[in-house]
Protein backbone atom coordinates (compact mmCIF):
# COMPACT_ATOMS: atom_id res chain seq x y z
CA UNK A 1 0.00 0.00 0.00
CA UNK A 2 1.38 2.97 -0.62
CA UNK A 3 -0.25 6.59 0.10
CA UNK A 4 1.92 8.88 -1.91
CA UNK A 5 1.09 11.47 -3.94
CA UNK A 6 -2.14 12.13 -1.89
CA UNK A 7 -2.93 16.06 -2.00
CA UNK A 8 -4.61 16.89 1.20
CA UNK A 9 -5.53 20.35 0.91
CA UNK A 10 -8.57 20.11 -0.70
CA UNK A 11 -9.28 23.65 -0.52
CA UNK A 12 -6.64 25.37 -2.80
CA UNK A 13 -5.34 23.21 -5.46
CA UNK A 14 -6.24 23.61 -9.13
CA UNK A 15 -10.07 23.50 -10.44
CA UNK A 16 -11.11 24.35 -6.30
CA UNK A 17 -13.87 26.67 -5.22
CA UNK A 18 -11.24 29.50 -5.32
CA UNK A 19 -10.84 29.41 -8.92
CA UNK A 20 -14.58 30.23 -10.33
CA UNK A 21 -14.56 34.00 -8.68
CA UNK A 22 -17.00 32.97 -5.86
CA UNK A 23 -17.37 35.73 -2.84
CA UNK A 24 -16.12 34.87 -0.06
CA UNK A 25 -19.23 34.21 2.02
CA UNK A 26 -20.34 31.59 -0.45
CA UNK A 27 -16.98 30.00 0.11
CA UNK A 28 -16.86 30.06 3.82
CA UNK A 29 -20.40 28.08 3.40
CA UNK A 30 -19.45 25.55 1.31
CA UNK A 31 -15.92 24.88 3.70
CA UNK A 32 -18.42 24.99 6.04
CA UNK A 33 -20.32 21.97 4.45
CA UNK A 34 -17.21 19.56 3.44
CA UNK A 35 -17.02 20.28 -0.16
CA UNK A 36 -13.65 19.62 -0.98
CA UNK A 37 -13.81 20.78 -4.66
CA UNK A 38 -16.65 21.33 -7.76
CA UNK A 39 -18.06 18.87 -9.43
CA UNK A 40 -17.75 18.91 -13.65
CA UNK A 41 -20.86 21.01 -13.99
CA UNK A 42 -19.86 23.11 -11.14
CA UNK A 43 -16.52 24.06 -12.46
CA UNK A 44 -18.15 24.83 -16.13
CA UNK A 45 -21.56 26.25 -15.09
CA UNK A 46 -20.34 28.76 -12.45
CA UNK A 47 -17.59 31.10 -14.16
CA UNK A 48 -20.32 31.99 -16.94
CA UNK A 49 -23.33 31.98 -14.57
CA UNK A 50 -21.12 34.61 -12.29
CA UNK A 51 -20.53 36.55 -15.73
CA UNK A 52 -24.01 37.02 -16.18
CA UNK A 53 -24.56 34.90 -19.48
CA UNK A 54 -27.27 32.60 -20.23
CA UNK A 55 -26.71 28.92 -20.14
CA UNK A 56 -28.52 25.64 -21.27
CA UNK A 57 -27.21 22.30 -19.25
CA UNK A 58 -27.55 18.94 -19.47
CA UNK A 59 -27.42 17.39 -16.44
CA UNK A 60 -29.33 14.98 -14.31
CA UNK A 61 -29.76 14.67 -10.61
CA UNK A 62 -26.69 14.40 -8.37
CA UNK A 63 -23.83 16.07 -10.61
CA UNK A 64 -24.45 19.08 -8.18
CA UNK A 65 -26.47 21.09 -10.84
CA UNK A 66 -28.39 22.32 -7.82
CA UNK A 67 -25.14 24.19 -6.34
CA UNK A 68 -24.22 24.91 -9.80
CA UNK A 69 -26.83 27.32 -10.48
CA UNK A 70 -27.68 28.51 -6.45
CA UNK A 71 -24.01 29.50 -6.05
CA UNK A 72 -24.20 31.96 -8.97
CA UNK A 73 -28.02 33.55 -8.40
CA UNK A 74 -26.51 33.55 -4.59
CA UNK A 75 -23.31 35.97 -6.03
CA UNK A 76 -25.58 37.86 -8.02
CA UNK A 77 -27.73 38.88 -5.07
CA UNK A 78 -27.10 42.59 -3.88
CA UNK A 79 -26.35 43.05 -0.83
CA UNK A 80 -27.81 46.20 0.13
CA UNK A 81 -31.01 45.69 -1.71
CA UNK A 82 -33.70 44.98 0.73
CA UNK A 83 -37.08 45.37 -1.40
CA UNK A 84 -39.89 43.16 -1.12
CA UNK A 85 -40.00 41.90 -4.86
CA UNK A 86 -37.71 38.94 -5.71
CA UNK A 87 -34.71 39.08 -7.84
CA UNK A 88 -34.32 35.68 -8.40
CA UNK A 89 -37.21 32.70 -9.64
CA UNK A 90 -35.72 29.00 -9.70
CA UNK A 91 -38.97 27.38 -11.36
CA UNK A 92 -39.20 23.68 -10.65
CA UNK A 93 -41.21 20.30 -11.49
CA UNK A 94 -42.39 19.23 -8.16
CA UNK A 95 -42.74 20.32 -4.63
CA UNK A 96 -40.35 18.20 -3.02
CA UNK A 97 -37.61 19.73 -5.25
CA UNK A 98 -38.82 23.03 -4.57
CA UNK A 99 -38.28 22.51 -0.78
CA UNK A 100 -34.96 20.94 -1.49
CA UNK A 101 -33.47 23.46 -3.77
CA UNK A 102 -34.55 25.71 -1.42
CA UNK A 103 -32.92 24.70 1.32
CA UNK A 104 -30.15 24.17 -0.84
CA UNK A 105 -29.86 27.85 -1.43
CA UNK A 106 -30.39 28.50 2.62
CA UNK A 107 -27.63 26.33 3.45
CA UNK A 108 -25.18 27.97 0.71
CA UNK A 109 -26.93 31.48 1.24
CA UNK A 110 -26.43 31.63 4.99
CA UNK A 111 -23.56 33.94 5.31
CA UNK A 112 -25.56 36.43 3.15
CA UNK A 113 -28.73 36.10 5.39
CA UNK A 114 -30.68 35.23 2.22
CA UNK A 115 -34.25 35.13 2.11
CA UNK A 116 -35.59 32.09 0.24
CA UNK A 117 -39.25 30.93 -0.40
CA UNK A 118 -39.67 27.60 -1.96
CA UNK A 119 -43.92 27.89 -2.79
CA UNK A 120 -45.89 25.20 -4.40
CA UNK A 121 -49.46 23.91 -4.95
CA UNK A 122 -50.92 21.79 -2.12
CA UNK A 123 -49.65 24.47 0.38
CA UNK A 124 -51.57 26.52 2.17
CA UNK A 125 -51.27 29.78 0.16
CA UNK A 126 -52.20 31.95 2.81
CA UNK A 127 -48.35 31.81 4.66
CA UNK A 128 -46.67 31.53 1.38
CA UNK A 129 -48.98 35.32 0.52
CA UNK A 130 -47.93 36.74 4.29
CA UNK A 131 -43.90 35.60 3.61
CA UNK A 132 -44.03 37.59 -0.27
CA UNK A 133 -45.54 40.09 1.27
CA UNK A 134 -42.54 40.49 3.84
CA UNK A 135 -40.13 40.45 1.40
CA UNK A 136 -37.56 37.55 -0.27
CA UNK A 137 -34.34 36.97 -2.65
CA UNK A 138 -35.06 33.94 -3.75
CA UNK A 139 -38.77 32.40 -4.84
CA UNK A 140 -38.18 28.32 -5.81
CA UNK A 141 -41.38 27.59 -7.14
CA UNK A 142 -43.71 25.04 -9.16
CA UNK A 143 -44.92 26.63 -12.28
CA UNK A 144 -48.36 25.95 -11.62
CA UNK A 145 -48.42 27.77 -8.12
CA UNK A 146 -46.10 30.60 -9.36
CA UNK A 147 -48.73 31.46 -12.13
CA UNK A 148 -52.10 31.74 -9.43
CA UNK A 149 -49.44 33.91 -7.19
CA UNK A 150 -48.48 36.04 -10.10
CA UNK A 151 -52.14 36.32 -11.11
CA UNK A 152 -53.35 37.37 -7.26
CA UNK A 153 -50.99 40.47 -7.50
CA UNK A 154 -48.70 38.54 -4.78
CA UNK A 155 -45.76 37.20 -6.58
CA UNK A 156 -43.77 40.41 -8.58
CA UNK A 157 -41.40 39.21 -10.90
CA UNK A 158 -40.61 42.95 -12.45
CA UNK A 159 -37.55 43.10 -10.82
CA UNK A 160 -36.26 38.99 -11.42
CA UNK A 161 -32.43 39.43 -12.60
CA UNK A 162 -32.29 35.96 -13.03
CA UNK A 163 -34.52 32.80 -13.88
CA UNK A 164 -33.54 29.41 -13.28
CA UNK A 165 -35.50 26.14 -15.30
CA UNK A 166 -34.78 23.71 -13.06
CA UNK A 167 -35.08 19.79 -14.77
CA UNK A 168 -36.83 21.68 -17.84
CA UNK A 169 -38.09 18.29 -19.56
CA UNK A 170 -39.84 17.31 -16.44
CA UNK A 171 -41.98 20.21 -16.59
CA UNK A 172 -42.76 20.10 -20.31
CA UNK A 173 -43.53 16.29 -19.64
CA UNK A 174 -45.85 17.68 -16.94
CA UNK A 175 -47.98 19.64 -19.35
CA UNK A 176 -46.71 22.72 -17.90
CA UNK A 177 -45.13 24.15 -21.03
CA UNK A 178 -47.66 27.15 -21.22
CA UNK A 179 -47.14 28.32 -17.56
CA UNK A 180 -43.65 28.45 -18.47
CA UNK A 181 -44.23 30.52 -21.48
CA UNK A 182 -46.55 33.00 -19.21
CA UNK A 183 -44.27 33.14 -15.99
CA UNK A 184 -41.45 34.33 -19.01
CA UNK A 185 -43.43 36.90 -20.54
CA UNK A 186 -43.71 38.66 -16.74
CA UNK A 187 -40.36 39.09 -15.97
CA UNK A 188 -37.89 41.42 -17.66
CA UNK A 189 -36.34 41.07 -21.53
CA UNK A 190 -33.10 41.75 -20.09
CA UNK A 191 -32.39 38.83 -17.45
CA UNK A 192 -30.42 36.38 -17.28
CA UNK A 193 -31.69 32.57 -17.73
CA UNK A 194 -30.74 29.19 -16.70
CA UNK A 195 -31.74 26.01 -18.01
CA UNK A 196 -31.21 22.75 -16.55
CA UNK A 197 -32.39 19.54 -18.05
CA UNK A 198 -31.41 15.72 -18.16
CA UNK A 199 -32.61 15.57 -21.37
CA UNK A 200 -33.03 17.60 -24.44
CA UNK A 201 -36.05 16.58 -26.25
CA UNK A 202 -36.78 18.72 -29.45
CA UNK A 203 -39.82 20.93 -27.93
CA UNK A 204 -36.84 21.69 -25.05
CA UNK A 205 -34.69 23.14 -27.81
CA UNK A 206 -37.83 25.53 -29.22
CA UNK A 207 -38.41 26.93 -25.86
CA UNK A 208 -34.82 27.60 -25.01
CA UNK A 209 -34.20 29.20 -28.26
CA UNK A 210 -37.05 31.22 -27.92
CA UNK A 211 -36.22 32.57 -24.34
CA UNK A 212 -32.15 32.37 -23.85
CA UNK A 213 -29.76 34.44 -25.50
CA UNK A 214 -26.71 33.20 -26.53
CA UNK A 215 -26.31 30.41 -23.69
CA UNK A 216 -23.51 28.85 -23.08
CA UNK A 217 -23.94 25.25 -23.61
CA UNK A 218 -22.83 22.60 -20.95
CA UNK A 219 -23.48 19.02 -21.41
CA UNK A 220 -22.28 16.32 -19.13
CA UNK A 221 -22.00 12.27 -19.88
CA UNK A 222 -21.29 13.08 -23.62
CA UNK A 223 -17.18 11.96 -22.47
CA UNK A 224 -16.36 8.34 -23.45
CA UNK A 225 -13.78 6.46 -21.91
CA UNK A 226 -11.27 4.55 -24.38
CA UNK A 227 -12.47 1.08 -24.65
CA UNK A 228 -11.10 -1.15 -22.24
CA UNK A 229 -10.42 1.48 -19.96
CA UNK A 230 -13.05 0.94 -17.03
CA UNK A 231 -11.70 -2.29 -15.34
CA UNK A 232 -12.88 -5.65 -15.47
CA UNK A 233 -15.33 -5.47 -11.86
CA UNK A 234 -18.71 -6.36 -11.02
CA UNK A 235 -20.62 -3.47 -10.72
CA UNK A 236 -23.84 -3.69 -8.95
CA UNK A 237 -26.05 -1.10 -7.50
CA UNK A 238 -28.68 -0.89 -5.24
CA UNK A 239 -31.76 1.52 -4.47
CA UNK A 240 -31.67 3.14 -1.43
CA UNK A 241 -33.69 5.91 0.39
CA UNK A 242 -31.04 8.01 2.12
CA UNK A 243 -32.81 7.48 5.43
CA UNK A 244 -32.16 4.10 5.22
CA UNK A 245 -28.51 4.10 3.63
CA UNK A 246 -26.17 3.49 7.06
CA UNK A 247 -28.10 0.30 7.71
CA UNK A 248 -28.00 -0.81 3.78
CA UNK A 249 -24.32 -0.17 3.83
CA UNK A 250 -23.92 -2.63 6.87
CA UNK A 251 -26.02 -5.01 5.20
CA UNK A 252 -24.00 -5.39 1.95
CA UNK A 253 -21.10 -5.02 3.93
CA UNK A 254 -21.73 -8.45 6.13
CA UNK A 255 -22.87 -10.25 2.78
CA UNK A 256 -19.91 -9.11 0.41
CA UNK A 257 -17.26 -9.73 3.23
CA UNK A 258 -14.49 -7.53 1.58
CA UNK A 259 -11.08 -8.10 2.48
CA UNK A 260 -10.72 -4.05 2.63
CA UNK A 261 -12.90 -1.73 0.78
CA UNK A 262 -13.05 2.37 0.59
CA UNK A 263 -16.26 3.92 0.73
CA UNK A 264 -16.59 7.34 -1.22
CA UNK A 265 -18.33 10.11 -0.09
CA UNK A 266 -19.61 13.41 -0.79
CA UNK A 267 -18.26 15.55 1.55
CA UNK A 268 -16.18 15.95 4.79
CA UNK A 269 -18.97 15.72 6.72
CA UNK A 270 -20.76 13.02 5.42
CA UNK A 271 -16.99 10.99 5.41
CA UNK A 272 -16.97 11.74 9.58
CA UNK A 273 -20.87 10.95 10.01
CA UNK A 274 -20.07 7.73 8.38
CA UNK A 275 -16.99 6.50 9.62
CA UNK A 276 -18.92 6.97 12.99
CA UNK A 277 -22.00 5.02 12.16
CA UNK A 278 -20.05 2.15 11.02
CA UNK A 279 -17.71 2.10 14.19
CA UNK A 280 -21.01 2.32 15.95
CA UNK A 281 -21.99 -0.73 14.21
CA UNK A 282 -19.44 -3.27 14.74
CA UNK A 283 -17.15 -2.02 11.80
CA UNK A 284 -13.43 -0.96 11.94
CA UNK A 285 -13.20 2.14 9.70
CA UNK A 286 -11.17 5.25 9.66
CA UNK A 287 -12.57 8.32 7.97
CA UNK A 288 -9.25 10.38 5.62
CA UNK A 289 -10.58 13.62 3.64
CA UNK A 290 -9.00 16.61 2.92
CA UNK A 291 -9.33 18.50 6.43
CA UNK A 292 -7.18 16.06 7.99
CA UNK A 293 -3.54 17.27 8.60
CA UNK A 294 -1.08 15.31 7.19
CA UNK A 295 -0.07 13.84 10.21
CA UNK A 296 -3.60 12.33 10.61
CA UNK A 297 -3.31 11.03 7.53
CA UNK A 298 -0.35 8.81 7.71
CA UNK A 299 -1.93 7.20 11.09
CA UNK A 300 -5.32 6.21 8.79
CA UNK A 301 -2.82 4.73 6.56
CA UNK A 302 -0.50 2.99 9.40
CA UNK A 303 -3.98 1.52 10.72
CA UNK A 304 -4.70 0.17 7.30
CA UNK A 305 -1.40 -1.36 6.62
CA UNK A 306 -1.06 -2.55 9.57
CA UNK A 307 -4.87 -4.37 9.46
CA UNK A 308 -6.24 -2.67 12.09
CA UNK A 309 -9.00 -1.20 10.06
CA UNK A 310 -10.88 -2.88 6.90
CA UNK A 311 -12.85 0.20 5.59
CA UNK A 312 -11.49 3.56 4.58
CA UNK A 313 -14.31 6.24 4.34
CA UNK A 314 -13.09 8.69 2.10
CA UNK A 315 -13.67 11.76 -0.21
CA UNK A 316 -12.41 11.94 -4.13
CA UNK A 317 -9.83 14.88 -2.88
CA UNK A 318 -8.09 12.78 -0.05
CA UNK A 319 -8.48 9.08 -1.76
CA UNK A 320 -6.19 11.05 -4.88
CA UNK A 321 -2.82 9.05 -5.56
CA UNK A 322 -3.70 6.50 -3.19
CA UNK A 323 -3.06 2.65 -4.28
CA UNK A 324 -4.18 0.31 -1.49
CA UNK A 325 -2.79 -3.14 -2.71
CA UNK A 326 -5.34 -5.57 -0.99
CA UNK A 327 -8.81 -3.67 -1.86
CA UNK A 328 -11.43 -5.47 -2.83
CA UNK A 329 -14.45 -3.48 -2.87
CA UNK A 330 -15.19 -0.05 -4.07
CA UNK A 331 -18.42 1.47 -3.01
CA UNK A 332 -20.14 4.24 -4.12
CA UNK A 333 -22.31 6.12 -0.88
CA UNK A 334 -23.88 8.05 -3.40
CA UNK A 335 -23.85 8.01 -6.89
CA UNK A 336 -21.05 9.85 -8.18
CA UNK A 337 -21.53 13.53 -9.90
CA UNK A 338 -19.70 12.51 -12.78
CA UNK A 339 -19.07 9.19 -15.50
CA UNK A 340 -15.19 10.18 -15.01
CA UNK A 341 -15.46 9.89 -11.06
CA UNK A 342 -16.82 6.44 -10.90
CA UNK A 343 -14.79 5.02 -13.80
CA UNK A 344 -11.81 6.24 -11.43
CA UNK A 345 -12.88 5.29 -8.80
CA UNK A 346 -13.39 2.21 -9.86
CA UNK A 347 -10.01 1.63 -11.14
CA UNK A 348 -8.81 0.96 -7.98
CA UNK A 349 -9.99 -2.33 -7.66
CA UNK A 350 -9.99 -5.01 -10.36
CA UNK A 351 -6.29 -4.61 -11.44
CA UNK A 352 -3.63 -7.21 -12.24
CA UNK A 353 -6.42 -9.89 -12.64
CA UNK A 354 -7.62 -9.61 -9.40
CA UNK A 355 -11.20 -9.50 -8.85
CA UNK A 356 -12.81 -6.46 -8.11
CA UNK A 357 -16.24 -5.31 -6.93
CA UNK A 358 -17.70 -1.55 -7.35
CA UNK A 359 -20.97 -1.22 -5.16
CA UNK A 360 -23.20 1.97 -5.78
CA UNK A 361 -26.17 3.30 -3.28
CA UNK A 362 -28.47 4.76 -5.68
CA UNK A 363 -31.14 7.35 -4.17
CA UNK A 364 -34.39 6.47 -5.94
CA UNK A 365 -34.36 9.48 -8.03
CA UNK A 366 -30.94 9.10 -9.34
CA UNK A 367 -31.66 6.70 -12.18
CA UNK A 368 -30.64 8.53 -15.06
CA UNK A 369 -27.20 9.07 -13.79
CA UNK A 370 -26.50 5.78 -12.85
CA UNK A 371 -27.42 4.96 -16.64
CA UNK A 372 -25.10 7.87 -17.77
CA UNK A 373 -22.46 6.24 -15.84
CA UNK A 374 -23.16 2.76 -17.11
CA UNK A 375 -23.07 4.02 -21.08
CA UNK A 376 -19.83 6.44 -20.51
CA UNK A 377 -18.21 3.48 -18.15
CA UNK A 378 -18.95 0.81 -21.08
CA UNK A 379 -20.07 -2.00 -18.68
CA UNK A 380 -23.32 -3.05 -17.44
CA UNK A 381 -24.39 -2.15 -13.67
CA UNK A 382 -26.70 -4.52 -12.04
CA UNK A 383 -29.40 -3.45 -10.29
CA UNK A 384 -29.82 -5.67 -7.10
CA UNK A 385 -32.35 -5.80 -3.99
CA UNK A 386 -30.50 -5.07 -0.99
CA UNK A 387 -30.01 -8.13 0.60
CA UNK A 388 -32.54 -9.06 3.17
CA UNK A 389 -32.49 -9.99 6.50
CA UNK A 390 -32.90 -13.64 5.38
CA UNK A 391 -30.02 -13.68 3.00
CA UNK A 392 -28.26 -11.90 6.12
CA UNK A 393 -28.51 -14.89 8.21
CA UNK A 394 -27.88 -17.52 5.02
CA UNK A 395 -24.68 -15.61 4.39
CA UNK A 396 -23.86 -15.81 8.05
CA UNK A 397 -24.19 -20.05 7.82
CA UNK A 398 -22.51 -19.99 4.82
CA UNK A 399 -19.31 -18.11 6.29
CA UNK A 400 -19.68 -20.45 9.53
CA UNK A 401 -19.77 -23.41 7.34
CA UNK A 402 -16.81 -22.71 5.49
CA UNK A 403 -14.80 -21.55 8.85
CA UNK A 404 -15.88 -25.00 10.21
CA UNK A 405 -14.71 -26.78 6.97
CA UNK A 406 -10.90 -25.19 7.08
CA UNK A 407 -10.67 -26.10 10.56
CA UNK A 408 -11.93 -29.42 9.45
CA UNK A 409 -9.11 -29.62 6.89
CA UNK A 410 -6.53 -27.57 8.62
CA UNK A 411 -6.67 -28.39 12.35
CA UNK A 412 -5.46 -30.88 14.99
CA UNK A 413 -8.33 -31.48 16.35
CA UNK A 414 -7.59 -34.66 18.87
CA UNK A 415 -7.02 -32.53 22.23
CA UNK A 416 -10.78 -31.73 21.71
CA UNK A 417 -11.94 -35.55 21.00
CA UNK A 418 -12.31 -36.17 24.79
CA UNK A 419 -15.44 -33.24 24.65
CA UNK A 420 -17.34 -34.98 22.71
CA UNK A 421 -16.38 -38.92 23.54
CA UNK A 422 -17.76 -37.99 26.74
CA UNK A 423 -21.13 -35.82 25.26
CA UNK A 424 -21.84 -38.69 22.82
CA UNK A 425 -22.30 -40.49 26.39
CA UNK A 426 -25.32 -38.85 26.68
CA UNK A 427 -26.33 -37.13 23.23
CA UNK A 428 -26.19 -38.04 19.62
CA UNK A 429 -23.03 -37.25 18.01
CA UNK A 430 -25.17 -35.00 15.49
CA UNK A 431 -26.61 -33.23 18.13
CA UNK A 432 -23.07 -32.43 19.50
CA UNK A 433 -22.09 -30.78 16.07
CA UNK A 434 -25.05 -28.92 16.08
CA UNK A 435 -24.12 -27.17 19.49
CA UNK A 436 -20.45 -26.68 18.33
CA UNK A 437 -21.68 -25.05 15.14
CA UNK A 438 -24.51 -22.71 17.37
CA UNK A 439 -21.23 -21.54 19.38
CA UNK A 440 -18.91 -21.29 16.35
CA UNK A 441 -21.80 -19.19 14.66
CA UNK A 442 -22.14 -16.86 17.63
CA UNK A 443 -18.62 -16.46 18.07
CA UNK A 444 -18.46 -15.15 15.07
CA UNK A 445 -20.57 -11.91 16.14
CA UNK A 446 -23.63 -13.66 14.01
CA UNK A 447 -26.92 -11.85 16.16
CA UNK A 448 -30.91 -12.35 15.34
CA UNK A 449 -31.61 -8.86 16.09
CA UNK A 450 -30.87 -7.55 12.11
CA UNK A 451 -33.55 -4.73 10.86
CA UNK A 452 -35.40 -5.35 7.79
CA UNK A 453 -34.24 -2.51 5.16
CA UNK A 454 -37.20 -1.30 2.93
CA UNK A 455 -36.89 -2.84 -0.85
CA UNK A 456 -37.24 0.02 -3.09
CA UNK A 457 -36.76 0.32 -6.91
CA UNK A 458 -36.37 3.28 -9.32
CA UNK A 459 -38.48 6.19 -9.45
CA UNK A 460 -40.28 6.49 -12.30
CA UNK A 461 -39.12 9.48 -14.50
CA UNK A 462 -42.47 10.84 -14.36
CA UNK A 463 -42.59 12.40 -10.92
CA UNK A 464 -46.09 12.59 -9.04
CA UNK A 465 -47.45 15.91 -10.31
CA UNK A 466 -48.08 18.82 -7.92
CA UNK A 467 -51.86 19.92 -6.85
CA UNK A 468 -52.59 22.58 -10.01
CA UNK A 469 -54.34 25.35 -9.55
CA UNK A 470 -55.60 27.80 -11.92
CA UNK A 471 -55.09 31.44 -11.57
CA UNK A 472 -57.90 32.01 -9.03
CA UNK A 473 -56.98 28.76 -6.97
CA UNK A 474 -59.52 26.45 -8.64
CA UNK A 475 -57.80 22.67 -9.39
CA UNK A 476 -56.85 22.29 -13.35
CA UNK A 477 -58.62 19.40 -14.83
CA UNK A 478 -55.49 18.62 -17.24
CA UNK A 479 -54.74 15.17 -17.49
CA UNK A 480 -53.25 13.83 -14.30
CA UNK A 481 -50.22 12.53 -15.46
CA UNK A 482 -49.99 13.95 -19.07
CA UNK A 483 -50.16 10.52 -20.99
CA UNK A 484 -53.11 11.38 -22.98
CA UNK A 485 -51.17 14.13 -24.91
CA UNK A 486 -48.75 13.21 -27.64
CA UNK A 487 -45.75 11.09 -27.06
CA UNK A 488 -43.54 12.50 -29.14
CA UNK A 489 -40.00 12.92 -27.16
CA UNK A 490 -38.62 9.39 -25.95
CA UNK A 491 -35.77 11.04 -23.31
CA UNK A 492 -32.92 8.73 -23.85
CA UNK A 493 -32.65 8.45 -27.63
CA UNK A 494 -30.70 5.60 -27.71
CA UNK A 495 -31.48 2.48 -29.81
CA UNK A 496 -35.18 1.40 -29.78
CA UNK A 497 -36.61 -1.87 -29.44
CA UNK A 498 -40.38 -2.99 -30.86
CA UNK A 499 -42.26 -5.38 -28.69
CA UNK A 500 -45.05 -7.80 -29.32
CA UNK A 501 -47.68 -7.57 -26.70
CA UNK A 502 -50.44 -10.32 -27.37
CA UNK A 503 -53.57 -7.95 -26.20
CA UNK A 504 -54.89 -5.45 -28.15
CA UNK A 505 -58.54 -3.02 -28.55
CA UNK A 506 -60.14 -6.42 -28.28
CA UNK A 507 -59.11 -7.04 -24.52
CA UNK A 508 -59.66 -3.30 -23.71
CA UNK A 509 -55.84 -2.36 -24.11
CA UNK A 510 -55.19 1.05 -23.91
CA UNK A 511 -51.54 2.69 -23.94
CA UNK A 512 -52.11 3.70 -20.58
CA UNK A 513 -52.38 -0.10 -19.65
CA UNK A 514 -49.00 -0.79 -21.04
CA UNK A 515 -47.24 2.30 -19.64
CA UNK A 516 -48.37 1.90 -16.30
CA UNK A 517 -47.42 -2.42 -16.92
CA UNK A 518 -43.80 -0.36 -18.23
CA UNK A 519 -43.89 1.54 -15.72
CA UNK A 520 -44.55 0.24 -13.04
CA UNK A 521 -42.94 -3.26 -13.52
CA UNK A 522 -39.62 -1.50 -14.61
CA UNK A 523 -37.35 1.17 -13.78
CA UNK A 524 -38.61 2.38 -17.26
CA UNK A 525 -39.94 5.62 -16.60
CA UNK A 526 -42.97 6.98 -18.80
CA UNK A 527 -40.71 9.02 -20.84
CA UNK A 528 -38.41 6.09 -21.93
CA UNK A 529 -41.19 4.24 -23.69
CA UNK A 530 -41.96 5.36 -27.13
CA UNK A 531 -44.56 4.56 -29.92
CA UNK A 532 -47.27 2.88 -29.23
CA UNK A 533 -49.38 1.18 -31.40
CA UNK A 534 -52.77 -0.84 -30.54
CA UNK A 535 -54.24 -3.36 -32.42
CA UNK A 536 -57.13 -5.34 -32.35
CA UNK A 537 -55.59 -8.24 -31.37
CA UNK A 538 -52.52 -6.82 -29.77
CA UNK A 539 -50.17 -4.46 -29.81
CA UNK A 540 -46.74 -3.13 -30.24
CA UNK A 541 -44.35 -0.37 -27.99
CA UNK A 542 -41.43 0.97 -28.28
CA UNK A 543 -38.87 0.83 -25.28
CA UNK A 544 -35.18 1.31 -24.92
CA UNK A 545 -33.13 -1.54 -26.78
CA UNK A 546 -30.98 -1.56 -23.42
CA UNK A 547 -34.00 -2.43 -21.74
CA UNK A 548 -36.11 -4.62 -23.51
CA UNK A 549 -35.08 -7.91 -21.92
CA UNK A 550 -36.28 -6.38 -18.61
CA UNK A 551 -39.54 -5.67 -20.23
CA UNK A 552 -40.53 -8.50 -21.87
CA UNK A 553 -39.60 -10.84 -18.72
CA UNK A 554 -41.79 -8.25 -16.59
CA UNK A 555 -44.18 -7.92 -18.92
CA UNK A 556 -44.91 -12.20 -19.03
CA UNK A 557 -44.47 -12.27 -15.05
CA UNK A 558 -47.19 -9.44 -14.23
CA UNK A 559 -51.01 -9.29 -15.50
CA UNK A 560 -52.23 -6.45 -18.19
CA UNK A 561 -55.74 -5.73 -17.78
CA UNK A 562 -56.49 -8.63 -15.53
CA UNK A 563 -55.11 -10.96 -18.11
CA UNK A 564 -51.78 -12.71 -18.75
CA UNK A 565 -50.43 -12.10 -22.11
CA UNK A 566 -47.62 -13.12 -25.00
CA UNK A 567 -44.87 -10.46 -24.62
CA UNK A 568 -41.80 -10.81 -27.10
CA UNK A 569 -39.52 -8.41 -29.32
CA UNK A 570 -41.81 -8.11 -32.42
CA UNK A 571 -40.74 -9.68 -35.47
CA UNK A 572 -38.66 -7.52 -37.95
P1 LIG B 1 -27.67 17.74 -7.08
O1 LIG B 1 -27.12 17.13 -8.34
O2 LIG B 1 -27.74 19.21 -7.18
O3 LIG B 1 -28.98 17.11 -6.72
O4 LIG B 1 -26.63 17.47 -5.89
C1 LIG B 1 -26.35 16.19 -5.44
C2 LIG B 1 -25.69 16.17 -4.07
O5 LIG B 1 -24.33 16.53 -4.15
C3 LIG B 1 -26.30 17.08 -3.04
O6 LIG B 1 -26.47 16.30 -1.87
C4 LIG B 1 -25.27 18.15 -2.79
O7 LIG B 1 -25.28 18.58 -1.46
C5 LIG B 1 -23.98 17.44 -3.12
N1 LIG B 1 -22.95 18.31 -3.70
C6 LIG B 1 -23.13 19.26 -4.64
N2 LIG B 1 -21.95 19.82 -4.97
C7 LIG B 1 -20.99 19.21 -4.23
C8 LIG B 1 -19.57 19.33 -4.13
N3 LIG B 1 -18.90 20.20 -4.88
N4 LIG B 1 -18.93 18.55 -3.25
C9 LIG B 1 -19.60 17.66 -2.51
N5 LIG B 1 -20.94 17.47 -2.56
C10 LIG B 1 -21.64 18.24 -3.42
Amino acid sequence: MSDTGTSGDGGTSEGSFDDLGLRPELLTALSALGYEEPTPIQREAIPPLVAGRDLLGQAATGTGKTAAFALPVLQRLDADRRTSAPSALVLVPTRELAVQVSEALHRYGRELAARVLPVYGGAPIVRQLRSLESGVDVVVATPGRALDLVGRGALKLGEVATVVLDEADEMLDMGFAEDLEAILEETPEKRQTVLFSATMPRRLDSLARRHLNDPVRISLGRERTEPGEAPRVRQTAYVVPRAAKPAALGRILDVEAPTAAIVFCRTREEVDTLTETLNGRGYRAEALHGGMSQEQRDRVMGRLRAGTADLLVATDVAARGLDIDQLTHVVNYDVPSAPEAYVHRIGRVGRAGREGVAITLAEPREHRQLKTIERVAGAPITVEKVPTVADLRARRLELTRAALRETLLEEDLDRFRVVVETLTDEFDVFEVALAAVKLAHEAGGATDDDEEIPQVGFRPDRPDRPDRTDRAGRPTNRPADGRGAGRGGRSSGGPVARLFVGAGRDAGIRPGDLVGAITGETELGGRDIGSIEIHQRFALVEVPESAADDVVRALRATMIKGRKATVRRDRP
